[in-house]
């Protein structure tokens, strides 16, 4: 491990040395920082730093267009002074969870090789939000103040299951630049994380729901963008705890206990104000959903090759395509 020699003093407030200073330290000591749990003197915890997971879902035809985004977001100035608790209880209750669907893609439903959970969010409300308002839900996470009004940036930890260039799919497809706007002062992922404290799957990855299993979280819904973003900054939270920590969050009660009430929980939070919580993909109107929907609508393109179910949809959200692929192999070899 990087040690800190006392002449360095303390750590940096200023992002881009921030930055530097991370980049030479493996995962889980930045993710031990980013939780003030440093093995280096007091001086050295962050004064704010903020732990934004996010998990995408796309479409498994071309051209994979966004459906979903999850948001799992801890503002570690929340748990300054505060004892993890039993299982981290006390951490994970400050965790805030989002799942946003995409009006644009919303009809676009995954069946074949993975398939989707998009009603099924298990921490709150999911909004509907068209592309422009994602993009300005993240921007605002991303342009936390330290002190408001103050202008200083708050640090922010960017986390994934598994990130392949997410930043970059999300600049691409919506538009997001997580880059320019400088907040962001590590990247981590939980499969590297897992592997540096020796968490191994089948192959030298570990997938999300065995890594789930570690922790004796039974995780429901996987493959739904917010619940998966939940279970990334959960399970990074508990690698995240120091060993004398981990002894003392040892307790008999059962994790998913724990998982079940804080999910309870959520369910009364007032959702975020981003977006609608009904939208109708079949006529593109809010306050209903498509299974309620009485509108007339028509694919003119089915209508054309006489298929059955050209009632069923509009044109611009037909999802016949001539190509698909034909096996899981083939689905996951396709270049980005
Ligand atoms: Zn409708
Ligand atoms: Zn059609």
């Amino acid at each position: 491990m990087t040690t800190i020699s006392a002449t360095q003093g303390s750590f940096p407030t200023d992002i881009s040395e921030i930055r530097s200073r991370l980049r030479s330290w493996n995962q889980v000591k930045t993710m031990r920082w980013a939780l003030g749990n440093g093995s280096e003197s007091a001086e050295n915890q962050p004064s704010s730093a903020i732990l934004i997971a996010i998990d995408c879902e796309w479409h498994e035809n071309e051209p994979r267009e966004l459906t979903e985004i999850g948001i799992a977001m801890l503002d570690t100035r929340d748990i300054q002074g505060l004892e993890p608790g039993p299982n981290a209880e006390n951490w994970l209750d400050k965790i805030w969870f989002y799942h946003l669907r995409i009006r644009e893609h919303g009809h676009m439903l995954n069946t074949r090789f993975c398939p989707g959970h998009p009603d099924d969010f298990n921490w709150g409300t999911t909004k509907w939000v068209t592309k422009a308002e994602a993009s300005r839900a993240l921007h605002d996470l991303f342009t936390e103040r330290v002190e408001p009004p103050k202008p200083e940036l708050c640090p922010v930890v960017f986390l994934g299951h598994a990130v392949h260039g997410d930043s970059q799919k999300l600049a691409e497809h919506l538009q997001f630049d997580m880059g320019a706007i400088g907040s962001v002062v590590s990247t981590l992922d939980t499969q590297v994380i897992a592997n540096e404290c020796g968490y191994r799957g089948r192959g030298d990855t570990i997938g999300l729901g065995p890594l789930c299993s570690r922790f004796d979280i039974s995780p429901k819904h996987l493959h739904n963008a917010g619940n998966d973003s939940g279970y990334t900054l959960i399970t990074a939270v508990m690698m995240g705890l120091t060993s004398e920590q981990k002894e003392l969050a040892k307790v008999d009660k059962p994790v998913d206990s724990l998982m079940t009430s804080l999910m309870a929980a959520r369910k009364s939070y007032r959702p975020p104000s981003w977006g609608v919580e009904s939208f109708c993909t079949r006529c593109d109107r809010v306050g209903h959903v498509q299974p309620q929907c009485r509108a007339r609508v028509e694919c003119s393109k089915c209508k054309a090759k006489s298929r059955r179910g050209y009632r069923s949809h509009s044109t611009h959200r037909c999802t016949r395509v001539e190509r698909v692929y034909e096996s899981m192999d083939e689905f996951n070899n396709i270049q980005w």
